[in-house]
């Protein structure tokens, strides 16, 4: 009896032929998912530099509050910085999905829907290009919030 070793056959994966050589001369998009974004990227990045000037400038301007001697003054001080502490936690917030975003844009995957994998239209991410899902998902997604509610 011949013990056959049960050598698993690895599916032949064809060896991916490079084409440096190849490329196509078409003046039509690049072939590059990185690029596929170039104004959208663009976008992000103002926008990110935008929050980043605008955090700075609350930070800055936050008020010191011992400083202060009145107790009324001390106490609008505070809901001051209790809304420069809401904004900055929302800008924040922003700032972390713009990075992602720009994450994503690095690695190719900017502008596929998380929940369902389809592209994203251009438009939606024009409009808002931190997003991660598709208007129909966006939207599923929200009934679902609502629902929990
Ligand atoms: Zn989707």
């Amino acid at each position: 009896m011949k013990a056959r070793p049960s050598a698993k056959r690895a599916p032949s994966t064809r060896p991916s032929v490079t084409l440096a050589s190849a490329r196509p001369a078409s003046k039509k998009k690049p072939a590059t998912k990185k690029a596929k974004y170039p104004d959208i990227r663009r976008d992000l990045e103002r926008q990110r530099a935008a929050i980043i000037d605008e955090v700075g400038e609350v930070l800055t301007n936050r008020p010191d509050i011992a400083a202060l001697p009145d107790v009324s003054d001390q106490a609008s001080a505070e809901v001051d910085q209790n809304f420069s502490m809401r904004i900055r936690e929302r800008e924040q917030k922003l700032l972390k999905k713009i990075d992602e975003a720009l994450e994503r844009m690095d690695t190719a995957t900017y502008g596929i829907c998380e929940r369902c994998g389809e592209d994203i239209p251009y438009k939606r991410l024009k409009a808002r290009p931190v997003t991660t899902l598709c208007i129909e998902c966006k939207t599923l997604e929200e009934q679902e919030e609502g629902a929990r509610r």
